[in-house]
């Protein structure tokens, strides 16, 4: 008989159910006990998925300050315990060894990147938006009377060469300051990735 790698598993599912009934073992309370072993110690925290703008609700479970594990929250109406492959695998993104962990720089015609201290970037991204909102911005601009046509010049104070751009992994409170920022340095450009 053929049995393909699905038909294989299935049967090795069927066979270790058959034997652990056969021994008398209940799988469902083996299950339930692993369960509270595994959390057992672990402070629960409920949190919001990041991945995508569907705010899912997950519950965080945290032993030692480290991620033990993580599920979909029963309580939360958007998805109701259930959580999407991308929010299953979080824990896989924040303890990846190829996750950055600091500001990288590639300079002009290089072809690798270095990494730089947080100050550095910092700096330099500050030194860079001034430049450019020195060089690119606006003091007034000429426009026309709809109801008389004649042209009248205005001020208008806007740092045309820079926008902002937010994403799904942008939360209120950062959207909020982001805002604030955009509006603070006169950048008209202020958009969200969803529009796009
Ligand atoms: S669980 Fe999936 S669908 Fe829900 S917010 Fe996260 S990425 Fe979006």
């Amino acid at each position: 008989m053929m049995v393909d790698r699905r038909g294989f598993l299935k049967l090795s599912g069927l066979s270790i159910a058959a034997l652990a009934t056969g021994l008398g073992l209940d799988l469902e309370a083996a299950e339930a006990q692993g369960y509270a072993l595994k959390l057992s110690g672990c402070t629960k925290i409920p949190s919001i998925c990041h991945f995508c703008s569907g705010g899912c609700g997950m519950l965080l479970y945290i032993k030692e300050g480290k991620l033990i594990h993580l599920e979909g929250d029963p309580d939360n109406p958007t998805n109701e315990g259930t959580l999407c492959p991308k929010a299953a695998s979080l824990a896989s993104v924040a303890y990846s060894p190829d996750r950055p962990q600091q500001p990288m720089y590639r300079a002009p015609g290089a072809d690798e990147w270095q990494n730089i201290s947080w100050d550095e970037a910092m700096e330099r991204i500050a030194r860079k938006a001034k430049e450019v909102r020195d060089k690119t911005f606006k003091l007034t601009e000429e426009v026309i009377d709809a109801k008389t046509g004649a042209k009248e010049t205005v001020t208008v104070n806007r740092a045309e060469g820079i926008a902002f751009i937010g994403s799904a992994e942008v939360d209120n409170e950062e959207s909020y300051l982001i805002t604030k920022l955009s509006r603070l340095i006169g950048s008209p450009y202020h958009e969200h990735q969803a529009r796009i």
